[in-house]
């Protein structure tokens, strides 16, 4: 099967975005700290495989529309890929690349058997009916067949995707072989092998991660006051677990705004009227109206972006009061940022630390689908609490040893255990 796709390895050119460009960015100053092999370099900077599909989709109304789709596996040398699926407009090839890069580090940081992948397409989802959603899905997953499988790359939900449209991966992928293959995704349903504890999974390794850098700062989390930008998957678990955790969560926001409320809002309370009534934040009337803009640039204790890439830039972070800075999306810091952060004394937990419960998770689930055999939601936190605070000790460690900071020794970390499967491994053919 796989003799006919087309696999093209593109040049940089091709995929020079902004997110890309900050992926590469990164990891030039970690390969330059490390001192790492120049022919690994340049190998590391570029995918291993980037596939581009055409999806022609029936529309409702009877008309074919054709979307855009990708999927990138950045480097496979420690085990398959791995990595989510987004649905947005803004989807393109240098980003996909990019989320495919931070997945390959992430998952070496916390010595998860991987590597990383990514896929999306171009598309809101919101726009089309569940049954073109399905159509699309389908249609999507049958184009890069070629490329997964439980033993080759396993895509997982992301930004536009859910647990709904892993189901439909799923089957599609199943119908193609004759039997169910549980393996080749993550955040399924639990009825088809999915895995307690995986959807709130990105949530709760933000909240471990915070309560550990609250400890190193001896701050105290009754004390805390926190603010989200973004409330979908990562951004709702985060504010549920941090209030359950004894912190204040005062704002929050999707892509419409946000709301304020300095006594802490209740976040059970807010969750129910936003998804019963299929209300805004504002709707709800639980706080006062603010612009994401304004919510980053809110007094608190922990700021969470948990939204998209490049939200803390060069032209707001100098207006940044959070002390602490937990990554919940996948590269919201540009680099100019990154370095104005660092000079006002803020404790970075970089995205690939803090954002890595979703995919230890997703591994659980993995091992879980192997092995026919379930694991209570006890021990699926437990585990989780265990590989999450200790890559954030390991990183914490590493940073004060090579007086570097945060983000950079978890760069470091993880690029260099993919060096050295690669050195190990050697040069084909
Ligand atoms: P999601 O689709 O469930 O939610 C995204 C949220 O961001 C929504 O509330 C949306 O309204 C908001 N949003 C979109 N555009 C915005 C904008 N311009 N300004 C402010 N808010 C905006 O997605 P998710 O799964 O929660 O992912 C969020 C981030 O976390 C992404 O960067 C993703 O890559 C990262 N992440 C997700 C997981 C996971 O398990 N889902 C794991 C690791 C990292």
């Amino acid at each position: 099967m796989s003799e006919t796709v087309q696999v093209t390895r593109p040049t940089t050119n091709e995929l020079d975005t902004p997110t890309y460009r900050l992926a590469v960015a990164q990891f030039d100053q970690a390969a330059e700290a490390l001192n790492l092999d120049p022919n690994l370099r340049q190998r590391l900077k570029l995918p291993q495989r980037s596939l581009i599909v055409s999806i022609p989709v029936r529309m409702d109304n009877g008309s074919v529309e054709v979307f855009t789709g990708y999927r990138v596996q950045h480097d496979s040398s420690r085990g398959p890929s791995k990595g989510g699926i987004r649905y947005h407009p803004d989807v393109n090839l240098g980003e996909v690349a990019a989320l495919a890069m931070w997945m390959t580090w992430k998952c070496a940081l916390a010595g998860l058997p991987y590597g990383g992948a990514k896929g999306g397409v171009k598309v809101a989802p919101k726009k089309l009916s569940r049954s073109e959603l399905q159509r699309l899905t389908r249609r999507y997953a049958a184009e890069i067949f070629p490329l997964i499988g439980p033993d080759k790359d396993v895509p997982a939900p992301d930004v536009g995707t859910d647990a709904q449209v892993m189901a439909w991966i799923m089957d599609t992928y199943s119908q193609q072989v004759g039997y169910a293959v549980q393996g080749v995704v993550t955040g399924k349903p639990l009825s088809i092998g999915g895995s307690l504890g995986r959807e709130e999974a990105t949530g709760r390794g933000v909240v471990y991660v915070t309560m550990e850098a609250l400890r190193h700062l001896k701050m105290d989390i009754e004390k805390a006051t926190v603010a989200i930008q973004g409330f979908g998957n990562v951004g709702s678990n985060t504010a549920l677990i941090m209030q359950e955790a004894g912190a204040k969560v005062i704002a929050v926001s999707d892509v419409t705004g946000g709301i304020y409320n300095a006594k802490g809002l209740d976040i059970p309370e807010l969750l129910r009227r936003y998804r019963t009534n299929g209300q805004t934040l504002r709707d709800t009337k639980m706080g006062d109206f603010l612009t994401n803009e304004e919510l980053l640039q809110l007094n608190c204790t922990v700021l969470v972006p948990a939204a998209l890439s490049e939200q803390i830039t060069e032209k707001n972070a100098a207006n940044l009061r959070c002390r602490i800075l937990a990554e919940g999306a996948n590269g919201p810091t540009t680099l100019e940022a990154d370095r104005i952060l660092i000079d006002k004394g803020v404790f970075i937990i970089p995205d690939i630390l803090a954002n890595s419960g979703g995919v230890i998770v997703s591994y659980f689930e993995w091992v879980q689908d192997a092995q026919r055999f379930f694991w209570k939601a006890k021990d699926i936190q437990e585990r989780l609490h265990e590989i999450i605070t200790n890559a954030f000790h390991r990183t914490l460690s590493f940073a004060s040893a090579k007086k570097t900071s945060m983000r950079m020794a978890a760069l470091m970390s993880g690029i260099d255990k993919v060096a050295q499967a690669h050195l190990q491994r050697g040069l084909y053919p």
